[in-house]
């Protein structure tokens, strides 16, 4: 492996997972070892020295009852019988000097050490020590004990087999950790590599959708955890990237389209003007013919910058109370000779008095919108009802006509910008409007719903907050 791949390797989430992992899991056995290690020491000691607490006890009872030699002589019999290897006896003045003792042949590099003597004249029952024996290696618990006011014992037990035994308990210990943190490691490593497995999918998903394909997706197992979670997210992110794209696309498609048509037509005024008769009069003609498709071409980019900054929110808004009835009247009345030269029937169900805060340019060019789609899209001998219900929080302005209606297929669609249905094709219009409409709706706190039937007529609903939610 090179040396990048190692770098590489080392900073890998699963990498470092398992050296946690690993990491506190030998720690916290080291601790709980230590912690056994010092439990089973302390017992063991414990035990030790209250044998020899025992024993020192039966010795002074012995001196009481039998006197001073009878002690002595039990001394050797009992050091024999536990072996002499074992423990051994010492019975000292109170100058430190040994007057008789079990076999000390084993025992020769063990003295008497004063500061135990001193710390028993000074009134302390007895003394403990434990000393380890120079070349052998091996320990030796000590307890010094006053047995009669002129008469110290110090008996000695050998700690070989307590030693053996933490012996064999380290190497135990040793040998199942490194087993233990070898397993662990591997445990570790497959457990980190499951968890982020989900993210390498993530990772080389993002990779090949950076190469052009984004139609990519990343699989989602059955799981149901953070990485599912996250894997589902994703999708659900590159679908709503994908439909964005292709909206942006199609709209693309259709200003281009927009736009090549009104150009196309100042091109061929021009054109023509120039190939024909050079008047006044068709000069004036091209120019005004110019003018009025420079105007359209002018209210569609206008629209379209309108429904963006009401989108984004970036629009200012000049809020002030407003006449809703008022307004609708008027739009009606706007719109009337339109309706009476189609020969349909407009009507407003006039109600009292409705207000609400709102931008009062921004509306009426929504009512215009939703009024002239009303009849536009309406044949002859239809007709359109404008009403206006309230409640406490919230007005709504319905538009009813029995015009061609939607189709279902159409319906979710007629609010994206330059959506137009198919058997509208034959009626002017850029297909902005409703966009435009919803925009406003929206950037006043309300919404437009539309219900419609194919040949039978729709109806549009603007329901609109009486006041802006931030003022309330
Ligand atoms: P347009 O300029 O085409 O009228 P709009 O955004 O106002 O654009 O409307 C989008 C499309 O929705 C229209 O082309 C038409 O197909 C459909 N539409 C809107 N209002 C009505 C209506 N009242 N009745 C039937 N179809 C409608």
């Amino acid at each position: 492996m090179s040396l990048k791949k190692v770098i590489r390797f080392q900073n890998t989430l699963a990498f470092r997972l398992t050296l946690w992992y690993a990491g506190i899991f030998t720690v916290s056995s080291c601790i709980a070892f230590l912690l056994f290690y010092m439990l089973i020491t302390s017992v063991i000691r414990g035990r030790t020295d209250q044998d020899l607490l025992n024993q020192v006890n039966r010795f002074s009872a012995i001196l009481v009852t039998e006197g001073v030699e009878a002690v002595k002589s039990v001394a050797v019999i009992e050091a024999q019988a536990a072996g002499v290897k074992k423990v051994f006896f010492r019975f000292v003045d109170l100058n430190g000097q040994a007057f008789s003792s079990s076999n000390m042949s084993y025992w020769q590099d063990i003295g008497i050490h004063k500061s135990a003597l001193q710390q028993l004249l000074r009134g302390n029952n007895y003394v403990f020590e434990t000393i380890s024996i120079p070349n052998r290696g091996e320990e030796v618990r000590i307890l010094y004990a006053m047995l009669s006011p002129t008469v110290i014992l110090q008996v000695g037990q050998a700690m070989e087999s307590y030693s053996r035994f933490l012996d064999a308990f380290q190497g135990i210990f040793i040998t199942t950790m490194t087993l233990l943190i070898v397993v662990a490691a591997g445990v570790g490593w497959f457990m980190a590599r499951r968890a982020v497995s989900g993210i390498e999918a993530i990772t080389q998903t993002a990779q090949k959708i950076s190469g052009g394909t984004l139609e990519e997706r990343v699989p989602v197992k059955t799981r149901g955890d953070e990485i599912d979670q996250l894997a589902i997210t994703f999708n659900q992110m590159l679908d709503r990237i994908q439909t964005l794209l292709s909206e942006i696309k199609e709209m693309n498609d259709n200003i281009a389209h927009d736009l090549r048509s009104p150009i196309t037509r100042i091109r061929g005024i021009a054109e023509v003007t120039l190939t024909s008769e050079k008047s006044l009069s068709a000069y004036e003609s091209m120019a005004a013919s110019t003018i009025e498709e420079c105007d359209r071409l002018l209210d569609m980019i206008n629209t379209m910058l309108m429904i963006s900054k009401a989108e984004s929110g970036v629009y200012k808004l000049s809020l002030q109370e407003i006449d809703l009835t008022g307004l609708v009247r008027d739009a009606c009345e706007l719109f009337r000779t339109t309706a009476e030269d189609k020969g349909i029937t407009l009507s407003f169900d006039e109600p009292g008095e409705t207000h609400l805060v709102g931008d009062t340019h921004m509306i009426q060019r929504m009512l215009s919108n939703l009024l002239d789609n009303a009849i536009k899209y309406t044949p002859s001998g239809g007709s359109v009802t404008v009403s206006i219900m309230e409640n406490e929080a919230q007005v709504v302005i319905s538009f009813k006509d029995t015009g061609c209606g939607i189709s279902p297929s159409d319906l979710p669609r007629i609010f994206e910008r330059f959506y137009r249905c198919d058997q509208s094709r034959s009626q002017t219009g850029i297909g902005l409007g409703l966009s435009l409409a919803r925009a406003i709706a929206r950037a006043h706190g309300g919404d437009i719903q539309v219900a419609s039937s194919l040949n039978q007529g729709s109806t549009f609903t603007v329901t609109l907050p009486k006041s802006l939610p931030s003022q309330t």
